[in-house]
């Protein structure tokens, strides 16, 4: 019965074009990849679907360090964090955190996660109770919106960055905490939170802004710090959370907040409590992708990626001008995220395949992971992509467009 109940929803989801394949990579991330895929011989694809954006994620430092962890902390942690399985490589790479974003959150601590997934979760459920409601934004990442989900607290949620509208249900909230929750860079748009404004509004009505940099943590910001260095932002009514799997090249994520809220999340979040604690050695190789995030090797690199996101805007721009009838269009979005927005799931996915003719991989993404209607190819951008590289891609696209049209 069960099976065939599945079937039958994977046969609908089929015909509507949402099927969702993985391919196998056999070659570490980076721009060129080893990529089979089953039934098909290995070949190497020129890639722009990773969150890899300065190439951390297989730089030598990082896997030596990785490695040099192994040799000092072992392979595992053998426990969750409140049992035994905090390490000294947890606390000193939560102490590093914590000096990073206290520019922006007095006095701030960190606490360090497995994943974003469950550091979004852990901030919605032990903030979001009885006594508070969630303001969230439409587009938010799926983990907040599944966070808020299993909150007791009521959610409500506002059309995309429509602060006005958020602005009266605040005023109208009765409410004695009150959470406004955002992703910083929207991860399907790459469109920029307006985080002052969000700002303004929680000092206006006693909320807090709780801010998912998973796209800034590294890239925005002097020497990386994200989003909120961005903006130049400092308050302790922010509650930031960063990934460590995306721009930091490694795994993991982390919250920094006001010391009280830190302890809370360790007293009471069940998804910090009830979990295994990372791998220390990840712990000690995120330290080392820290300082290198920190150093003028990262300066460079996040100059290069936004060498790169200029020529790909205008690359985009010149082809979508010369062939409107596509109906193809570019996002509003200044970040290393630059959805090709088609449309239609069918559209999306044959231009997936007439690039991937070509060898180049660029991921379609559809409903519901995007609304209806707005399926697209997310390209992403790393600092490690050659300007060539990205000529490649634009000249792919420009003859997928002839031959879609
Ligand atoms: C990737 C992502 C997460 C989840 O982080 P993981 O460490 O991959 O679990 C959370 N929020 C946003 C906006 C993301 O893009």
């Amino acid at each position: 019965m069960l099976i065939d109940h599945l079937n039958r929803q994977r046969l609908e989801r089929d015909a509507q074009g949402l099927t969702r394949l993985r391919r196998v990579a056999e070659s570490p991330c980076a721009p060129r990849q080893v990529v089979s895929q089953c039934g098909h011989p290995a070949r190497e694809l020129l890639v722009f679907g990773s969150n890899d954006y300065l190439g951390f994620a297989n730089h030598p430092a990082l896997i030596q360090a990785l490695a040099e962890g192994a040799q000092q902390f072992g392979a595992g942690s053998g426990a969750s964090h409140l049992i035994s399985g905090h390490s000294r490589a947890h606390a000193m790479l939560e102490g590093d955190l914590a000096t990073r974003l206290e520019t922006s959150i007095p006095n701030a601590q960190a606490l360090y996660f497995c994943t974003g997934f469950l550091a979004n979760v852990a901030l919605l459920t032990a903030l979001g109770d009885a006594s508070a409601t969630i303001f969230a934004d439409k587009l938010n990442h799926a983990s907040l919106i599944d966070g808020a989900l299993l909150a007791r607290a009521p959610m409500q949620r506002y059309a995309h960055r429509n602060l006005s509208v958020l602005a009266s249900r605040l005023e109208h909230c009765a409410t004695s905490i009150k959470l406004i929750v955002t992703d910083a860079v929207f991860s399907m748009d790459g469109d920029l939170a307006d985080l002052p404004a969000l700002l303004e509004l929680a000092e206006r009505f006693d909320a807090w802004l709780i801010v998912d940099d998973a796209h800034g943590f590294g890239v925005l910001g002097t020497e990386g710090r994200g989003s909120l260095s961005h903006f130049g932002l400092r308050s302790e009514r922010l509650i930031y959370m960063g990934t460590l799997g995306k721009a930091a090249g490694v795994g993991g994520a982390f919250v920094a907040a006001h010391p009280t809220i830190i302890d809370w999340l360790v007293q009471s979040a069940r998804s910090y409590i009830y979990t295994t604690a990372a791998p220390p050695a990840v712990a000690h190789a995120l330290r080392e992708s820290l300082r290198l995030i920190g150093s003028a090797e990262g300066d460079r690199r996040r100059a290069q990626l936004q060498q790169r996101i200029n020529q790909l805007r205008e690359g985009l721009a010149e082809l979508i001008a010369t062939h409107p009838a596509l109906g193809w269009r570019l996002a509003e979005s200044s970040t290393a995220i630059q959805p090709l927005i088609v449309g239609s799931n069918e559209a999306a996915l044959a231009l997936m395949a007439v690039l991937d003719e070509q060898d180049l991989w660029v991921p379609a993404i559809r409903p519901p992971t995007v609304p209806v209607g707005t399926a697209r190819l997310r390209i992403t951008l790393s600092a490690v992509h050659s300007a060539k590289d990205v000529q490649r891609l634009v000249d792919g696209l420009a003859l997928a467009a002839r031959e879609l049209s």
